[in-house]
């Protein structure tokens, strides 16, 4: 009888320390990695959050279009080869993304950004139709071959990857830290935002979108669990020429940026890679396509923001516009 009165105090202090043991601390990790600054917070052990680190940087090795040691840079320079398993598994996500798109994503785009300077960091120039129309030849996902781990491209094209890897990057290391435990992070890759469970407490993680027309301000929050957000915008890579502003974000139609009224295009849903490939892709179709894309293809939620000041966001969201956007807001229906 005695021995119960001992056991009960015996057991809080255990039950204490194993959720001390599970749950950690907050820690953090910035690292430089896909040509941006990553921050990875987690109630994790640091060397977890080191080894998402490693998966991050694991996948840059293998996908980097100027690393000459990367599997991708052999490829544009062979025009093929045999990969490993891991690179051809992020080439089948995409693959999949661009047919599921109708090339509205497309990973040959390659050249058409070179020819306008966003791979080489400033030196930005206009090419003529011309040399754009010759570029778009040897674009088009749809004659990329991929045999298992093996992998042809057809004469004078080149593939990037870019467009999903960190989306992907941000997926795997999120399912590694799930399976070491952790129930609770929050991974910035660049702005591509990949949440691991909740916060601490239970509640869903709030993530700002920024405002497309002021950057250093924000649109409105959005609250996520165990989900990925990730938004492209036309202001995140860009140059100004004769009063006309270019960006990063390519029409495979045309060989020219996007201009089909969307300014910001975020998409959140489990899968971090889909995220950023139909980022992407709803930039490049406008609202209406993209409002079409959502009820056919289903599976995610997006937010978007278009050039005459509307905010359009799917009906499973929690999303709220911060009070100073100048954007009217507009729920679709279900
Ligand atoms: P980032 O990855 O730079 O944060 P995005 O996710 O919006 O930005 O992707 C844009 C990048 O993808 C561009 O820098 C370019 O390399 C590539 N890209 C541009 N247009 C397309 C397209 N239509 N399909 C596939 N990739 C594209
Ligand atoms: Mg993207």
């Amino acid at each position: 009888m005695k021995k119960k009165y001992y056991a009960l105090p015996f057991l809080l202090l255990l039950c204490t320390l194993t959720a001390c043991g599970g749950a950690a601390v907050q820690n953090k990790l910035d690292f430089f990695a896909m040509d941006t600054v990553m921050t990875f917070s987690a109630y994790a052990d640091k060397s977890l959050l080191g080894g998402a680190r490693d998966i991050v940087m694991n996948i840059e090795s293998r996908v980097s279009t100027t690393l000459e040691s990367s599997e991708v840079y052999a490829l544009n320079r062979d025009g093929g080869g045999t990969v490993s398993g891991e690179t051809a598994a992020l080439l089948d996500t995409a693959l999949t993304m661009c047919r599921a798109t109708d090339g509205a994503f497309d990973v040959s785009i390659y050249p058409v950004v070179r020819a306008w300077g966003f791979t080489t960091g400033g030196e930005y120039r206009v090419p003529s139709f011309d040399e754009t129309a010759a570029l778009l030849e040897h674009v088009d996902y749809a004659r990329i071959r991929l045999d298992g781990q093996s992998v042809t491209l057809p004469e004078g094209m080149e593939i990037d990857l870019g467009g999903v890897a960190k989306g992907y990057a941000g997926r795997e290391a999120a399912a590694y830290l799930r399976k070491h435990g952790v129930t609770s992070g929050l991974l910035n890759l660049g702005g591509n935002v990949q949440t691991v469970g909740s916060k601490p407490d239970g509640s869903p993680w709030r993530v700002a979108i920024r405002d497309p027309n002021d950057p250093q301000s924000y649109a409105g929050v959005v609250e996520i669990r165990d989900k990925a957000a990730v938004t492209s915008g036309g202001y995140e890579r860009c140059f100004e020429e004769n009063g006309e502003t270019y960006w990063h974000i390519m029409n495979p139609a045309t060989g020219r940026p996007a201009r089909n009224g969307v300014v910001s295009a975020t998409v959140i849903a489990d899968d971090g890679a889909l995220c950023d490939a139909l980022s992407t892709a709803l930039f490049v179709m406008g609202a209406e396509k993209a409002e079409r894309f959502w009820r056919s293809y289903g599976g995610f939620d997006m937010i978007l923001i278009t050039d005459d000041g509307e905010t359009v966001v799917t009906p499973g969201l929690s999303y709220t516009p911060a009070d100073s956007a100048p954007y009217t807001l507009r729920t679709l229906e279900p």
